[in-house]
Formats: structure tokens, sequence, C-alpha cells
């Protein structure tokens, strides 16, 4: 079956589906993106996502290139189309096409829209779950704003293949004071010996994840206590447990940070515990 995607108003076969090479997206990475999990076929948290995105987009002053009703049909029809059960469906809008020049276009342009979706492999993602993932911790060097969701990745795409070069799967940011930030493409949590579970602050300098923040909800639904403090790549060696959160993954365990076993080296209960309830407080649509 060959895959769909939405690109500026029209469906296209993947291989059919282009962008103006003068799309300020491939020129500047001047734009934002969004991925949201699919279970049976429905989107997971996408008011959530939705508001992430406005805002994302408010932040670089690029208008809403649709109302998000509008948006929500075409991510529901990518994703009907591709015939996703369980996988992501990814939004990406840019300023546009215009001639290069680094300042925004004089005269107005439309943003770019492309909405894509593909299957994931469940069975796969549970059995990576069931033997948890390794961490390798990197310098920070991100540019400050990564509260935004900028397609501008360079610093988490060479973070991520020193991961995967290292045998690992994710790699953490370590700003320049020693505390983790993020991952390159998740969250980052340690549970300490005393069972409370421990993840930085969505103000300072990570991005606000959907993941992170329904999981708070579970925590505090769960009555497991929460400290939302910044915490060193040390604390986390000597954690009880670790996990990463993302919509693809949702509760992802760690179970080696810099080639130290992380607790007893298996996924922890609570890391388990947490990915196993996720879906009961998660909304869809
Ligand atoms: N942090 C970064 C840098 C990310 O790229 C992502 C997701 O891709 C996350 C955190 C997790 O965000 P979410 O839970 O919204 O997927």
């Amino acid at each position: 079956m060959s895959r769909i995607a939405y690109v500026n108003g029209q469906y296209r076969e993947m291989r059919d589906a282009s962008v103006n090479i003068e799309d300020r997206g491939y020129q500047f990475s001047d734009g934002v993106y969004e991925v949201c999990e699919i279970r049976d076929g429905r989107i997971v948290d996408l008011a959530r996502h939705q508001a992430r995105l406005q805002r994302s987009l408010r932040e670089l002053r690029i208008d809403m290139p649709m109302p998000l009703a509008a948006l929500e049909i075409v991510m529901h029809e990518v994703v009907r189309r591709n015939r996703v059960g369980y996988g992501i469906v990814y939004l990406q809008i840019t300023r546009g096409v215009a001639r290069r020049d680094h300042a925004f276009p004089t005269t107005p342009v439309r943003p770019a829209v492309v909405v894509t979706a593909r299957n994931l492999n469940l069975q796969k993602n549970q059995e990576t779950a069931a033997r948890g993932i390794g961490v390798i911790t990197v310098p920070e060097n991100r540019w400050p704003r990564v509260d935004i969701k900028s397609v501008s990745l360079l610093p988490n795409v060479l973070a991520k293949q020193q991961a995967r070069e290292a045998g690992a799967y994710e790699a953490w940011f370590v700003d320049r004071d020693g505390f983790v930030t993020e991952g390159s493409s998740s969250n980052a949590w340690i549970v300490t010996r005393e069972g409370r579970v421990v993840t930085r602050s969505a103000s300072e300098g990570i991005l606000a994840g959907i993941t992170r923040a329904v999981l708070i909800e579970v925590l505090a639904a769960l009555q497991i206590t929460l400290e939302e403090r910044p915490f060193t790549p040390e604390e986390a060696y000597g954690a009880a447990e670790a996990f990463v959160t993302a919509s693809s993954q949702i509760v992802m365990p760690v179970v080696r940070i810099d080639g130290r076993l992380i607790g007893s080296g298996m996924p922890g209960p609570i890391a388990s515990r947490l990915r196993e309830e996720f879906h009961r407080f998660a909304v869809f649509s």
C-alpha cells in the first residue's frame, strides 16, 4: 500500500509529494511540528498538541494556516488513508515559500502544511520497553528556545546519532550547571530510592512534553510524589529507576546511563506501572 501525505491542500502519494525548494522550512528550518500517538486509529491528546502547536506558531509569528477543526479533519484523514492503527501522525507548518532572505517575507505568504502518518510496531515497542533502553549524556548545545517545537533539530540529530553509535537509544543533554535538561526527542525522569518521581520543570530549558503533562496527572491520581526539579547524571546513576517520555514511546524505561546500570538493571516497577496506566488518562479523538 502506498503511503499518503497531505501537502498544502492535497492528499498525494508519498512518492509524488513535494514542497517548493524555497520553502522556508527547507531553507531556514523556519517552522514547527507536532507528533501525536495513534492508538486504535485515534489521535491521543490532540487538544494538548493543538495548544502547543498554537503556542509554537505564536512564538515564531507564523500564522495558523487553517482553523484547528480543519486541521483535525486533515490529520484524521491522513491517519485513515494510511490505515494507521498504532503509530504516529506528524504535522509540520512552515512560514511558507518566499525568495530566500533571512528576514520574514515582506508580502504575506501562506504557511505550508504537511501531514504524514505511519504505523509503528507495537510489539517491538513493548519488547523494547520490557528490556529497557540505554542513554548517554552529552553537553547541552541547543539554542535557549527549546520550548518552541521547531523543526530546527540539528543538535538533537547529532546527539541521537552519537547515542546510536555508542549502542544507546537516547541522549540526555546536560546543561552548563551539570543538570540533565531532556532527551534529544524525549523528556527525562528518574525515580529516587524513596520512590519519588523527579523531572525538570517545564519552564527551565526543556520542551513542555505532552506525555510529561499527562503523566503528571497520572502520578497525582496514583498518589506518587512528584518533584519538579533538575537532577544531575550522578543522581541518575544512583537512582532506583529512570525513564523517558515522548508521544511515540509513552513511558520508556531506562536501564543504563553512560554504561552504568540503573537500579536492578531491569525496568523498574514505577516506570512499568506508569506505562501501563498512561492511556487510562489520555484523551482519544
Ligand atoms: N523533548 C524533546 C526535545 C522532544 O523532541 C520531545 C518529543 O519529540 C519531547 C521532549 C516529548 O514531547 P511529547 O511528550 O510531547 O512527545
